[in-house]
């Protein structure tokens, strides 16, 4: 699934591209993948793109008439920037053709991912999943994040990934944000000290940052299109049974609920 590093270079790497070039057609060939309400996507046609924001796992691109195009790509949504000739890849959802010959393509192995067209920003908290999205963990400084996390007592992975309470971080950085902070994915947030959650902090603005940067460059050598992310960088997350990178023990793997969880007991003691 797409997380906050995968969606920044999908963003940084298409808003230069974007800029200055008009839709001159549209095409869903999974067409209930869009919930563009009575405007459907051929309303794009003639209008341009300007910026592109993030929230949470969600993209939005703004269009030259106030409007906002919302994509949620969701577990396997993946975004392609290729000549209109190019190949067409599996489960392809949704095309936008632009008048300079290349394509903006979405496809989506699992078809969960969903695209919004909506009048403007209020329109976007009417979206599901918006309604209820916690504040995006890029735009919290120390303390409001400290503040907002001292008082979820449940285990601390799940009020990371949790995006009505935090949004942005999924599986994968969450493994990392708390390898590096040395914090058990278990332990409960009522165990936790206030120091916790600022080591807490500090660890999800340093794995982030660095994370954009690394995926950033990826992207920005190799395309989009490939990959839906990248996750070649990370050091516990899919790593069980290599050495911990920082204290050599094995990394331990554990499987709920489809998703796996990587800690080091070493470096992440579930009691103090
Ligand atoms: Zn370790």
């Amino acid at each position: 699934m797409p997380e906050i590093p995968d969606l920044e270079a999908i963003r940084h790497y298409l808003t230069p591209r974007l800029e200055r070039l008009t839709v001159t057609s549209t095409a869903t060939p999974i067409p209930w993948l869009v919930r563009t309400g009575s405007d459907g996507m051929d309303s794009l046609v003639g209008h341009r793109f300007g910026e592109i924001h993030r929230l949470g796992k969600f993209l939005l691109f703004f269009v030259d008439d106030g409007r906002i195009l919302v994509v949620n790509p969701m577990l396997t949504g993946r975004f392609h920037w290729v000549e209109a000739g190019a190949r067409k890849p599996g489960m392809l959802g949704v095309v936008i053709a632009f008048d300079d010959g290349h394509e903006l393509r979405y496809s989506d192995q699992r078809r969960m991912g969903r695209w919004y067209l909506v009048d403007g920003p209020e329109a976007v908290t009417t979206i599901p999943q918006m309604e209820k999205l916690g504040p995006d963990v890029m735009t919290l400084d120390e303390d409001a994040f400290v503040a907002l996390m001292k008082k979820r007592r449940g285990q601390v992975k799940n009020s990371l990934t949790s995006q009505e309470v935090l949004a942005g971080i999924g599986n994968a950085y969450s493994d990392e944000i708390l390898w590096e902070a040395g914090i058990h994915p278990h332990r409960r947030g009522a165990t936790l000290e206030e120091e916790d959650w600022r080591r807490l902090f500090r660890a999800v603005r340093s794995v982030l940052d660095e994370s954009i940067g690394i995926v950033d460059e990826t992207v920005a050598g190799e395309g989009l299109g490939k990959k839906e992310e990248w996750r070649q960088h990370l050091k516990v997350h899919r790593r069980a049974g290599t050495p911990c990178p920082r204290c050599g023990r094995d990394i331990k793997g554990q499987v709920s609920g489809g998703s796996e969880t990587n800690y080091c007991v070493g470096c992440q003691p579930l009691f103090e």
